[in-house]
């Protein structure tokens, strides 16, 4: 059996956190052990100059770098992760090849075509930010910067969180974002889920066969698609508190309850359980593109039919963009989409230089 490399300890071949770093693929015991190899080892690229950096090793990116690889882009993918939040995800169903397959699964098979391409340069990293100049991109991360002549940023979401008291102090402590990929210290206690979407539904189907009594606390209607809504309500420990808000977390040193209220009424109803599960959506990583274009009235990148983007060479792709439909397998179409894109705007420049010079 593997090794951590991070604290030593065994590690199974299924393991959902991974890195790769330089080739090579690593395995942890952890998120918190995946964290902390990924802030003290930075794998560096031997160049720094490149006709495309693409940002982000979610769908979309990957994608993109496969693509990017195939279509002989000189070409660098810069990212923090390789995998982003469908690595998140325990039942993929709509992706099209696999009647079912879990998120790790199909990343695994992302990163196989990526490491396997022999051609794309990768590193993990966390970009910091990105300037702009006559030549192109400048992208920094805290070891190096790199250049580019074309940018593709697919950077994706991350987890919004609630704002309520105690939800700080419970992280980790009966506070949880997302699905958790093991669920036991909330073994046959009573749970809570917040979100109506497909993810929190997800984790309510999660926690079935190991909680006790499930309440999923959703502030309107539940948003997730219909079959996931007809599977999840068969579920018979599931109370539905429709048109509720989480308002506080209290416990001692691990969460106990939390206090919710129905919209519009003053009265507090306190439930009694040992995690809170929150899915209540994401918000766009679009940050690093928000000095050199103007964001949506969602912070999404505003994109045109090719992923272009009112900037020339920047080219976005993904969930952090405004197409629509938040989905692994519409983030990968987009980032192929992007890295053909990308390769018209190259070609074109280098057009450009050749008339220029003779
Ligand atoms: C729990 C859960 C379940 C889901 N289930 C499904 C499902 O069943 N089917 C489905 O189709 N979709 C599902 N989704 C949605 C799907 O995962 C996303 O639509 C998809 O992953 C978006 O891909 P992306 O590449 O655009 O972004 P992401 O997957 O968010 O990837 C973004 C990448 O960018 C990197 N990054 C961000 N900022 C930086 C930075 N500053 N520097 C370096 N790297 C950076 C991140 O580390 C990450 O690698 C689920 C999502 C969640 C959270």
């Amino acid at each position: 059996m593997r090794k951590d490399p991070v604290c030593g300890m065994p590690v199974d071949q299924k393991t959902p956190f991974t890195a790769e770093c330089e080739g090579k693929m690593f395995r942890f015991c952890s998120e918190g052990c995946r964290e902390k190899f990924l802030s003290d080892i930075i794998c560096k690229s031997t160049r720094d100059s490149y006709d495309l950096i693409v940002i982000g090793g979610g769908p979309a990116g990957l994608t993109a770098a496969v693509y990017a690889a195939t279509l002989r882009i000189d070409a660098l993918l810069i990212s923090r992760d390789l995998g982003g939040q469908a690595i998140d995800s325990t039942k993929v169903e709509n992706y099209m090849g696999f009647d079912f397959i879990t998120g790790p699964e199909l990343v695994d098979k992302f990163r196989h075509q990526l490491i396997h391409s022999h051609y794309i340069d990768h590193l993990i990293a966390e970009v910091e930010a990105v300037e702009a100049d006559e030549e192109g991109y400048r992208v920094k991360t805290p070891a190096a910067a790199y250049r580019a002549r074309a940018l593709l940023v697919a950077t994706g979401m991350t987890r919004r969180k609630l704002g309520i008291p105690g939800e700080e102090d419970f992280q980790r402590r009966g506070v949880f974002y997302g699905n958790i990929p093991d669920f036991s210290q909330v073994e046959g206690w009573d749970v809570a889920v917040i979100g109506g979407g497909n993810s929190a539904l997800q984790i309510v189907e999660n926690l079935q066969p190991v909680a006790g009594a499930i309440h999923l606390i959703s502030n309107s209607e539940l948003k997730a698609d219909q079959a996931v809504i007809e599977r999840a309500c068969r579920i018979p420990s599931l109370i539905r508190h429709e048109g509720f808000q989480a308002q506080v977390f209290s416990g001692d040193k691990h969460l106990s309850g939390v206090a919710i209220r129905k919209r519009g009424e003053e009265k507090m109803v306190e439930i009694l359980v040992r995690g809170v599960f929150i899915a209540v959506g994401l918000q766009p990583n679009s940050g690093l593109a928000a000095p050199l274009l103007e964001l949506n009235e969602r912070g999404e990148i505003p994109i045109g039919p090719d992923c272009s983007t009112s900037r020339r060479g920047l080219f976005a792709a993904g969930d952090v963009t405004d197409a629509f439909g938040k989905r692994i397998i519409i983030a990968a179409g987009e980032g192929a989409k992007a890295a053909i894109a990308a390769r018209e705007y190259l070609l074109h420049l280098k057009k450009r230089k050749c008339v220029t010079q003779s």
